[in-house]
């Protein structure tokens, strides 16, 4: 029988859709979430997300961190309406705020909306946050941007992408022209054009069309640029991957969509048919089995824990992606991992700038909740029944440094600090063999600050780090491993669990090590 929360939940999850932007700094991520932001009515004014940008900061000051940047350090969430649909998109930050947390982020999401700079390509972190999102096989939806600027051609574009990211593609349109003589975008499912019209960003001029030899587009396009369009369509049609859905469902194909966010071109329609093919909450997978979204019991699980984010409170707040089930403030749920039932009083959902207090959520939401210190990436809330998620993936550390203790009277405060954040998933440590150095290893410069703040202020320690040469390390597995193979441009370390990890100055000394011990096998995160 179904019952009225059965409905209820059934409609709630399927018109969520929860994503993450990934992309190189400066390819035009805030410029369009401020677009599709504006669609759903959820800021007044363009600019408002740019402010969370905030200028550039250069101290290791926690508290001027979250000052400056106010929530764009710690939101995770930004949550709008369209025609029906609610929206989630999860906050990848840029460069200069990249941790762990930016990958654990991903893990929250259903899907990943890719964007490309047309006259850049596929740049050095797109990758690194693609593999990602691959790694979890999600759809991926692209959107080519800038095409307002001379930029590649759009065939080297699809080429680079799948030959750098190994990924398929599909083109859902296509440009008419680019730069300065961009005319617009052939809609090739649709088979209509989207005029170009810079001046007015508000007006979307849409021609319906009867295919893309239709004469209406050379009137529009001119000759040259109509006949261009002919020769490139022809050459898609035959040569070009077929549209494919279950191939996107599996993240084998990327449906590719061009346009130019600042100019509020062909994002409408690349966020309508984002909204058509993006699947709703996905189930996720627990030791007893999948949990699916409609299921009635409340899950959910903490992918990233954010301290001090209001620093007149020392609070912190555990991000938990819900899985199943509703969510209702004040309920009581099993916190599996320690065993003891707890109550959800203060959850809290972020939209822009505010902070407010949830009352309800569903499935593909994520909710902000307080955290006194109970909480550990990775740990699952249920309502009823004893299960957990699995684990949240490690991710490669790529920046070394050595930590000692300045005063050596609070070693044991120290020892207890680095426990805790460790564990937490601040930062990854190892110990060099041999030696016993502390060694970090993280894969954002912000995990060295907010490690350096938070052991100084929440355990009264002052620590002194110095940056190693390292950039790449690897888990090794070996009947016998020798410590003397590993003294040129590398360094042998073990984890916290005691096992053996080599750390290598440059891709050649790693290859070099791998080619020199074939017995041995190297694995990037811990096997
Ligand atoms: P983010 O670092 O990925 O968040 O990138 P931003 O959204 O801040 O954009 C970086 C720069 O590119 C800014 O100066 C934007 O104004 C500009 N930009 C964004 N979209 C477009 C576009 O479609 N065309 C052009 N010409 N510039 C754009």
């Amino acid at each position: 029988m179904t019952t009225k929360l059965d409905q209820e939940l059934s409609q709630e999850v399927s018109r969520r859709r929860t994503f993450a932007i990934i992309s190189h700094p400066d390819a035009g991520k805030t410029t369009l979430t401020e677009k599709l932001l504006l669609y759903g009515g959820a800021i007044r004014e363009a600019g408002s997300v740019k402010s969370r940008k905030a200028a550039k900061f250069a101290t290791s000051d926690w508290m001027e961190i979250e000052k400056q940047r106010g929530i764009s350090v710690t939101s995770s969430v930004l949550q709008f309406d369209y025609k029906g649909h609610r929206i989630n998109i999860l906050d990848t930050p840029g460069h200069q705020d990249f941790s762990e947390d930016t990958y654990r982020t991903l893990t929250a999401a259903d899907s990943a909306v890719m964007i490309i700079d047309s006259a850049k390509g596929v740049e050095a972190q797109t990758k690194k946050l693609f593999q990602v999102c691959s790694a979890r096989g999600i759809p991926i939806f692209t959107f080519i941007n800038k095409l307002d600027r001379e930029g590649r051609d759009p065939f080297e574009l699809l080429e680079e992408i799948e030959q750098v990211l190994g990924i398929r593609s599909h083109p859902m349109n296509w440009p008419i022209g680019m730069g300065r003589s961009l005319c617009g975008i052939y809609d090739r499912h649709k088979t209509q054009v989207e005029l170009f019209d810079e001046d007015d960003h508000d007006r979307i001029d849409l021609r319906p069309v009867s295919g893309y030899d239709d004469e209406v587009i050379m009137k529009m396009a001119g000759e040259s640029q109509f006949k261009q369009l002919g020769e490139e369509m022809e050459l898609l049609d035959v040569a070009g991957d077929p549209f494919d859905m279950e191939k996107v469902a599996k993240g084998e194909l990327t449906p590719v969509f061009f346009g130019s966010a600042i100019n509020n071109f062909g994002v409408q329609t690349f966020l309508e048919n984002f909204l058509t093919l993006a699947p709703a909450p996905t189930p996720r997978k627990s030791d007893k089995g999948d949990v699916t979204p409609t299921d009635s019991n409340f899950s959910g699980y903490v992918f990233k824990i954010q301290a001090n984010m209001n620093p007149a409170h020392r609070d912190r707040i555990a991000f938990l992606r819900i899985v199943s089930g509703k969510f209702d403030r004040g309920m009581s749920v099993r916190h599996v991992r320690v065993g003891k039932d707890i109550k959800l009083s203060q959850p809290q959902q972020f939209l822009a700038q505010d902070r407010d207090i949830v009352q309800s959520a569903y499935p593909g939401d994520i909710v902000g909740l307080f955290d006194p210190g109970i909480f550990r990436i990775g740990d699952t809330l249920s309502g009823k029944g004893e299960f957990r998620f699995d684990e949240l993936p490690t991710f490669s550390p790529e920046l070394f440094s050595k930590v000692t203790v300045k005063n050596a009277l609070k070693h044991k405060q120290y020892q207890k600090g680095l426990d805790q954040l460790a564990e937490e998933g601040t930062i990854q440590v190892f110990t060099s063999v041999g030696f016993e150095d502390i060694i970090l290893g993280v894969v954002g410069q912000l995990q060295f600050e907010v490690f350096d703040y938070r052991m100084k202020h929440e355990y009264g320690v002052d620590i002194q780090m110095s940056r190693m040469n390292y950039q790449f390390a690897r888990w090794i597995v070996g009947e016998r491993i020798d410590p003397g193979k590993f003294r040129i441009n590398s360094l042998l370390v073990k984890d916290s669990h005691g096992q053996y990890v080599a750390l290598f100055e440059n891709e050649y000394a790693m290859r070099t090590a791998m080619e020199k011990m074939p017995e041995i096998q190297f694995f990037a995160t811990a096997p």
